[in-house]
């Protein structure tokens, strides 16, 4: 048996899960109309946690009429400005007063270290609604000369552009940082102006429910936030609702491709932040004492759960064996355990689809001649663990190294310096993110140019930060999150032209 550590729940979290949770719709909190419930796991021991409404295509409807009259009228269609400043300012403090609440409950839901999900995933989401609350006051038009050929001569006009908000936004977001992505959503939107359905994963959405307590207590208007938990088909009926201005999707490229038809019926804006197979590629005049640990981040941070996951391992061919064996050798010290547990480093996989579809690939890449250099299997016998895997001899058709596993596995591949990195790096319909690690810094600007991604960061990995612009080029999504970027996706510009 796997020693799940005894570690004692938090009093506010164990009274969070003691009973079923509803939807927030129009300020109150709702059963599912159907009335039916489905329950949430913990991923270190597959035990239930407790019932979460089963939000359907008729909760979609009552959330998208409560976000509509919203928007439309009442104090949140004439809150100044600074008045939505101070009350996601309001978010941020709360989120940073309960951080050791949200990161303990994040833990149970999803498995991550409580500890991380404390001091980076709730943190971070207590930063991104600071920074966004400072926008809510800056969000500027312009003045345009405008000459007007065809007017009469000595016409005079002044002209000018609005930035308004886009209105009803439908959000759906995955699991593998349930508060952090509910964050990087509902703050643009609602610095913005606009009325927002969150749509959790349905096998994370606990921490989004305890969110949406916050907004409640902060002081915001009853429907300007409103949370529907549930399946596929609820995200879907969001994505095709009418009613419906924007819907903002973040998770797998095949559900995306659907998210893009079912806005098609009345053209809603669409903005998608999807999968990727991200290279990070290692130079043979790396330091090594920060290249080792840091290319371990890149593919083992939250257990390989993360779109931008530096999945694809390209070592310069003169040191490939030395590396990649320091790798695994790093790889093969991490402590595995429950979340809940200080000591944890690396937890379990959310849930049995996503350790089946891990060990699955692992299979598969086994089969097809690769070799692990450590892991490579299920760890312990209780809940969802994989070890930390490192695969060499591998070939770029490998399923290992074109699909994105989402799970703590690593393909390595050698590359020749004189041959270039970029045709093997760039060789995805992926192109999320990407890493470069070299002491020379003319070339690593230069290699930054070649790489198709939009994120590269160099000489360390997950190098986020709320201010910069995040997205994918090809087939990881449609436009930029995070940073001034995220505010075109939440404001329409009006032209506004005056004939003096
Ligand atoms: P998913 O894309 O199926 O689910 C993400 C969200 O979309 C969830 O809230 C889900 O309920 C909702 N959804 C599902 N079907 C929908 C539909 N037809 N219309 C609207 N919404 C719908 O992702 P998943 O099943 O959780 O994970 C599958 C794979 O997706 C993972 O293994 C991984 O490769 C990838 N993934 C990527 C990210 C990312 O951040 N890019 C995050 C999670 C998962």
């Amino acid at each position: 048996m796997t020693a799940v550590a005894e570690t004692p729940l938090l009093a506010p979290v164990r009274e969070f899960v003691a009973g079923p949770k509803n939807l927030l719709i129009d300020g109150r909190w709702v059963p599912a109309a159907t009335g039916r419930t489905f329950d949430t796991h913990n991923p270190a021991t597959g035990e239930r946690i407790t019932e979460v409404a089963w939000g359907g295509p008729e909760d979609v409807d009552r959330a998208v009429a409560a976000a509509r009259r919203a928007f439309e009228a009442g104090p949140w269609a004439t809150m100044r400005p600074n008045e939505r400043e101070r009350l996601l300012w309001r978010i941020g403090d709360l989120l940073t007063e309960r951080a050791e609440l949200f990161g303990q409950l994040e833990s149970l839901d999803n498995g991550k270290s409580a500890t991380i999900a404390q001091v980076v995933d709730t943190a971070w989401a207590a930063d991104v609604f600071r920074y966004y609350a400072g926008w809510a006051t800056k969000i500027e038009g312009s003045t345009i000369s405008v000459s007007m050929p065809f007017a009469p001569p000595g016409s005079e006009f002044h002209a000018y552009t609005l930035r308004e908000p886009v209105g009803v936004c439908a959000q759906i977001i995955p699991w593998n940082f349930p508060l952090l992505m509910a964050a990087w959503k509902i703050a643009p939107a609602l610095a913005a102006g606009n009325t927002v359905i969150l749509k959790p994963a349905e096998q994370t959405p606990l921490t989004a429910l305890l969110l949406g307590e916050l907004f409640e207590e902060a002081g915001f208007p009853p429907g300007v936030v409103n949370i529907v938990t549930g399946f596929g088909d609820a995200g879907a009926a969001l994505a095709a609702h009418d009613g419906v201005d924007k819907v903002a999707f973040t998770g797998s490229t095949e559900v995306g491709k659907k998210i893009v038809d079912a806005a098609k019926g009345n053209l809603k804006k669409v903005s998608l932040e999807l999968g990727g197979k991200s290279p990070n590629v290692v130079f043979a005049d790396a330091d090594f004492a920060t290249a080792v640990p840091g290319s371990l981040n890149a593919w083992l941070f939250n257990h390989g759960q993360c779109c931008v996951a530096g999945t694809r391992l390209y070592v310069e061919d003169r040191i490939f064996d030395e590396f990649t064996q320091a790798v695994a050798d790093a790889a093969s010290q991490v402590k595995i355990g429950p979340g809940l547990d200080p000591a944890t480093q690396l937890g379990p996989l959310v849930s049995q689809e996503q350790f089946d579809r891990v060990t699955g690939y692992l299979a598969q890449g086994l089969a097809d001649g690769a070799r692990a250099l450590t892991g490579g299997k299920r760890w312990g016998d209780e809940g969802y663990f994989v070890e930390p895997t490192v695969l060499v001899d591998v070939q770029p058709q490998f399923s290992v190294v074109r699909e994105e596993i989402f799970g703590p596995v690593v393909a390595a591949l050698p590359f020749n310096a004189e041959q270039g990195f970029a045709p093997a790096a760039n060789d995805s319909e992926y192109g999320l993110a990407a890493g470069i690690w070299t002491r020379d810094l003319s070339k690593a600007h230069r290699a930054a140019k070649q790489l198709k991604a939009g994120s590269v960061w160099i000489n360390q990995y997950n190098g986020f930060d709320t201010a910069l612009p995040f997205g994918g080029y090809k087939q990881s999504g449609w436009g930029r999150e995070l940073g001034a970027a995220a505010l075109d996706l939440y404001t329409q510009t009006k032209a506004v032209n005056v004939a003096l």
